[in-house]
């Protein structure tokens, strides 16, 4: 067995996951929430070992077990998740892990590649809290109570930033007064790099062709939401940039406007900094135009024939289309395209409206194999496209121990 825990910290709460790497099998994940406040709250599920083939499923019992304490920071949180092994298991002496690996937002342009957690680097995660105040601090906040509550093991900072760190300068750098940007690091960083190098990774294998040859698009729909070109395996063009605002409409976020739109609500409306992020970052994208952030409820609307839930949908997809587009032309064409995360493994409508103008790029969506109700990686595109579609659940916990695997080895 070769335990490896994976933590994604918040400001209040994290989550975790102890992944056996031998069989990249999750033998339990937990989530503990609401630090801080005067009544926290943790859940620490144990997973029964994977099904053999023939083995009725009923036999595999996952028990979820609560607890509602006060956890008053993050150190408190992580002796609760030890309680919680302790008495629910698995017993951390027998699956002791031999890496934490943990997800940080932001590597800025320093961290291009998981990196062993020193005080050092304990120190470039916090100062590039400029970059992601509201995500930087708080994974540190999780680093630094896991690295108390796991003192011997090796610690692994994996950066969502960092896939995206082969991108040109064409591609990163906006166009603004150049000292002026420079002086403050404002340039395109990318996000969900995680989700994007394990799914375009994913996309290879399954079709058993060379990541070196393969012009992929990846679109990571999710709450949050992006589109990445990927050549020969590396990300040359995304659609996130300083923040992960910009690019597509996703469920709060407003993705791509005219910047002076922000100056006209400044002058006009009398909005200030804050309420100019706060009305971008959680009050805009589906949630603005439609009231919801989940795109059952708007699918539910426009049955209802509510029409602001049309137009969200279909600006939503207006915007796919014309990242598609664009990455096609940086790409010269694609060979794969994947979709993942909550819209993009769940909603194939979506998935066929984003693509239904490309025909002339060679890519045919099969509506059968897209409606299908299947699970796991699958091939969505007709037999004769000349482009492979493809549906590619996500995993980015299992690619945080990988990649965190790899560097405690090293
Ligand atoms: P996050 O970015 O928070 O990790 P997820 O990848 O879990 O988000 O995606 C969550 C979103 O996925 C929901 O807000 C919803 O819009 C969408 N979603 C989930 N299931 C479905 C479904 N069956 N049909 C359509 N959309 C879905």
């Amino acid at each position: 067995m070769t335990p490896v825990l994976v933590v994604n910290s918040g400001s209040s709460s994290f989550k975790y996951q102890l992944i056996d790497m031998d069989a990249e099998h999750v033998l339990a994940s937990g989530l503990v929430e609401r630090i801080g406040e005067p009544v926290g709250r943790s859940s620490h599920t144990v997973f029964a070992a994977p099904a053999e083939p023939g083995v009725p499923m009923a036999t595999f019992t996952d028990a979820t077990s609560e607890r509602e304490l006060p956890i008053p920071d993050h150190t408190a949180g992580f002796a609760v998740m030890l309680e919680a092994f302790a008495a629910h298991g698995p017993s951390l002496d027998a699956a002791r892990p031999v890496a934490v690996g943990h997800r940080v937002v932001h590597g800025g342009a320093r961290f291009f590649e998981p990196t062993l957690i020193t005080p050092l680097v304990e120190i470039n995660i916090d100062e590039l809290s400029v970059l992601a105040p509201l995500h930087n601090p708080a994974n540190l906040a999780g680093i630094r109570a896991a690295r108390k509550a796991f003192p011997d093991v090796p610690h692994v900072a994996v950066f969502d930033t960092a896939f995206h760190q082969t991108l040109e300068p064409a591609a990163y750098t906006y166009a603004i007064d150049a000292e002026l940007a420079a002086a403050h690091r404002i340039r395109r960083y990318g996000f969900h790099g995680t989700s994007h190098k394990y799914v375009s990774e994913a996309a290879a294998a399954f079709l058993g062709r060379d990541l070196a040859s393969l012009r992929q698009i990846v679109f990571h729909l999710g709450n949050g939401a992006s589109v990445t070109a990927i050549a020969g395996g590396r990300s040359i063009d995304t659609s996130m940039g300083l923040t992960p605002l910009e690019g597509l409409v996703m469920g709060t976020r407003s993705g791509d406007l005219d910047p002076a739109v922000l100056l006209q609500l400044s002058r006009r409306a009398g909005m200030s900094t804050d309420d100019l992020d706060d009305l971008l970052n959680k009050r805009s994208g589906l949630l603005g135009l439609a009231g919801s952030n989940d795109l059952r409820d708007i699918r539910a609307a426009i049955e209802r024939g509510e029409e602001r839930a049309l137009l969200a949908f279909e600006v939503y997809v207006h915007r796919l289309r014309a990242y598609a587009g664009a990455y096609l032309a940086q790409l010269g064409g694609a060979d794969v395209i994947s979709f993942t995360a909550g819209v993009g493994e769940n909603a194939p409508r979506v998935r066929a409206e984003a693509l239904a103008t490309l025909g002339f790029a060679g890519v045919e969506v099969d509506a059968e194999r897209n409606e299908a109700s299947a699970r796991g990686i699958r091939i969505i595109s007709t037999d004769a496209s000349a482009v492979t579609v493809l549906v590619v659940p996500t995993d980015e916990e299992v690619e945080i121990a990988r990649q965190s695997l790899q560097v405690a080895r090293s």
